[in-house]
């Protein structure tokens, strides 16, 4: 059978509305694996329950992260929390750290991984760089210069990519038991990995909404682990 692939969304929290764009799910699809969605929850048991029947984790883009979890008072750029998304992604990022599952962050994914694992964010870059662009989602705007020795760097096999950009946040101090695999030319963070054997990769952009190869290739290295993590 083919691999499940736990994703995150976002609710409402006036209306209750799930929300979450296709391209993620079209994305699993696309690499060859099922991709369920996991709604938000306080529900004890319910992280676990979703963890036992997912081979592997994608978490998604959204909000910002409360940056109590790093001990931090807000900033006055912080933009949307959403309490419960952050309780029920931390939780289910711990439950699939401690499993050795696979793990795909992306963008909010990034931050949620990295601020999980013990480490900081910036609340609001000013680096004099750009990072939320105006262009279309499809569009690259900024380049990634990218450690060649690292997982992101055999998946990618080249130094630097052009990617795209929409976030006013990014790692700060690095959680113990990772390393950084791409920055940008500001020195800001673009994705971080696992330091251990195992699948644990945060990019800061969005590639579910890229079409080269090598986004692709992302997609396919999550459902590749998870499907011989399943069996
Ligand atoms: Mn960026």
């Amino acid at each position: 059978m083919k691999p499940v692939i736990g994703l995150t969304c976002d609710v409402g929290v006036e209306n209750g509305l799930l929300t979450l764009r296709r391209q993620y799910l079209d994305a699993i699809i696309r690499a060859g694996g099922i991709p369920v969605v996991l709604p938000p929850t306080r529900e004890p048991g319910q992280a676990e329950t979703c963890l036992e029947f997912c081979q592997g984790l994608l978490l998604t883009g959204g909000g910002d992260v409360d940056p109590s979890y790093w001990g931090e008072p807000p900033s006055p750029a912080l933009g949307y929390v959403s309490p419960v998304r952050d309780y029920f992604e931390i939780t289910l990022t711990n439950l699939a750290l401690a499993a050795g599952k696979p793990i795909l962050g992306i963008c909010r994914g990034i931050q949620v991984i990295n601020v999980a694992a013990g480490g900081s964010l910036c609340q609001d870059l000013q680096t004099g760089m750009n990072h939320q662009q105006n262009a279309p989602r499809t569009q690259l705007f900024h380049d990634i210069f990218i450690e060649t020795t690292s997982r992101l760097g055999q998946i990618y096999m080249t130094c630097q990519a052009g990617v795209n950009s929409f976030h006013h946040q990014a790692v700060a101090r690095l959680a113990p038991g990772f390393k950084v695999s791409a920055t940008s030319l500001d020195g800001t963070i673009e994705a971080i990995e696992i330091n251990t054997a195992g699948f644990v990769l945060g990019v800061q952009w969005h590639p579910e909404d890229l079409e080269d190869k090598c986004s692709q290739a992302l997609f396919r290295e999550l459902v590749a682990v998870a499907e011989l993590s399943g069996r």
